[in-house]
């Protein structure tokens, strides 16, 4: 076996292993509180906004784990769970796009009835004990865990908060790059990269142009993949790929049709299509508006401490009740989903730490390697995995035999959902739990 797969290995299962008989020990605790836990009238609301890969961990193991006198209220704008990772290759592929947006039903199984219940509704401001929402509901809260991640337009994003509707963005993403002969895309993250190489992987006689503004592509990963990513798409995908190129994104905006761009020498070409895949917004300004200093003028980002409680800056002895993690928050860790995954373990022990009088102690220590690996596509089966240690060493394992549909079966397991419904009418809103209207909350 090839020394990076040996790697691969031996780090996962060092991993795992104590992983699943942690996970087996919370699921027979999780049986005996489905046993033990009683609603209450008086109970007191522990609020999580935003249930996507971070929320949803957290929100399932606050019904796994909360005491009786709490319950879970999950405030959450979406009707499903965007699966972001396969935007790029739906916005190319058609037919599977309804497929990456999985219903929220699967996540309330085995949780005693009455402990959460789900509003679908955007938060629009938070005083210090209630979230106030766009329907006009307002939600009191003991404590309050904020994981409402980051915006990023189209595709790398829908804003249709339904089904239906989010499927018809990206069928509409589909037509107009089928229809382009000329595309360039902006951006050499991850989300361009992949873009950039459907593109050209599906419709291998397009014109396709990767622009970044940096020296290399997949900035925020080392060398190896840099150098990898690159080849592929220069020399085997004959993608056109211009680096150290930051022109303006024309007015039309980030999905623009024929429109030009201004290069560094003053030369402006045209393009059928420009798809830019860069600027990623935090969600923060909720806890903003309500405690200026608790939010990094630099990033955007959530300030937390090592517990992931929120820190304001101008009062740090100020004890909030309210914790934040995922992408919105800068815990130094990875902006990854499975880092979003580990926080939530912190997020939950510490707030559990609180109802029960003690101080939060769980701190969040990044495993880069895992939390910050990743699974990049390189046109239709072309993947590579990708990790970085601590100490600056890279391990990357290329593959030539990709699933088309990137596997997306195995996400609606994951979240408890039969694949069979995947195919059934887009506009269902589906309530999770008892009484999960949001007045009933
Ligand atoms: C193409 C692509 C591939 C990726 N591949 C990987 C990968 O292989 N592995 C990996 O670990 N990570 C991957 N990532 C990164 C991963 O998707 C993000 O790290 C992850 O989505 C962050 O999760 P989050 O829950 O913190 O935030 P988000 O996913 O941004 O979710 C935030 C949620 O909050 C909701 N929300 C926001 N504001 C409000 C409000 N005011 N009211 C109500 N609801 C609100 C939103 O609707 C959303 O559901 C990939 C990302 C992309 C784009």
């Amino acid at each position: 076996m090839a020394p990076d797969k040996v790697k691969l290995l031996v780090k996962s299962l060092g991993f795992f292993i104590p992983y699943l008989g942690q996970a087996t020990i919370s699921r027979v605790a999780a049986y005996c509180h489905s046993w033990t836990w009683r609603n209450t009238p008086d109970a007191k609301n522990v609020v999580v906004l935003g249930g996507s890969f971070a929320g949803i961990e957290l929100v399932k193991r606050l019904g796994e784990t909360l005491p009786t006198g709490y319950k879970a209220v999950w405030i959450e704008k979406n009707s499903h769970l965007n699966y972001s990772f396969n935007f790029p290759r739906f916005s190319v592929l058609t037919g599977h796009e309804h497929t990456a947006f999985i219903p929220y039903d699967g996540i309330a199984k085995g949780a005693p009835e009455g402990i959460f219940c789900r509003i679908q509704d955007t938060a629009v401001a938070l005083t210090d004990h209630q979230v106030l929402l766009a329907s006009g509901d307002k939600i009191d809260y003991e404590y309050l865990a904020i994981a409402t991640g980051s915006t990023q337009p189209l595709p790398v994003q829908v804003a249709s908060t339904e089904r239906s509707d989010a499927c018809h963005e990206l069928q509409s993403v589909q037509q107009t790059i089928k229809a382009s002969q000329k595309i360039a895309v902006v951006g050499g993250g991850a989300v361009g990269v992949e873009l950039a190489s459907d593109i050209k992987d599906f419709y291998p006689d397009k014109e396709v142009t990767l622009i970044h503004s940096r020296g290399q592509l997949m900035s925020h990963f080392g060398s190896r993949l840099q150098a990898y990513a690159l080849s592929v798409l220069r020399d085997e995908l004959e993608i056109r790929v211009l680096l150290n190129e930051r022109p303006n994104m024309p007015s039309a905006g980030n999905f623009a049709r024929s429109a030009s761009l201004t290069f560094s020498d003053g030369r402006e070409e045209q393009f059928d299509l420009i798809i830019g895949c860069t600027g990623q917004r935090p969600n923060s300004s909720i806890l903003k508006s309500l405690y200026p200093s608790t939010v990094s003028n630099e990033t955007s980002r959530i300030l937390v401490r090592p517990t992931l409680q929120v820190l304001n800056a101008n009062a740090p002895n100020q004890d909030l009740p309210i914790f934040s993690f995922g992408d919105v928050a800068d815990h130094g860790g990875p902006r990854m989903a499975r880092a979003g995954w580990m926080q939530s373990q912190v997020v939950l022990d510490n707030i559990l730490a609180k109802i029960h009088g003690q101080t939060p102690t769980r701190k969040y220590t990044p495993n880069v390697f895992l939390e910050g690996a990743i699974k990049l596509t390189l046109g239709k089966t072309h993947t590579v995995i990708y990790a970085m240690e601590d100490d600056g060493s890279e391990m990357l394992i290329p593959s030539r035999d990709g699933k088309l549909d990137l596997g997306i079966e195995s996400a609606w397991k994951e979240y408890g959902v039969d694949f069979k419904r995947a195919s059934e009418g887009h506009a269902d809103r589906v309530e999770v739990g008892a009484g999960a209207a949001g007045s009933q909350c």
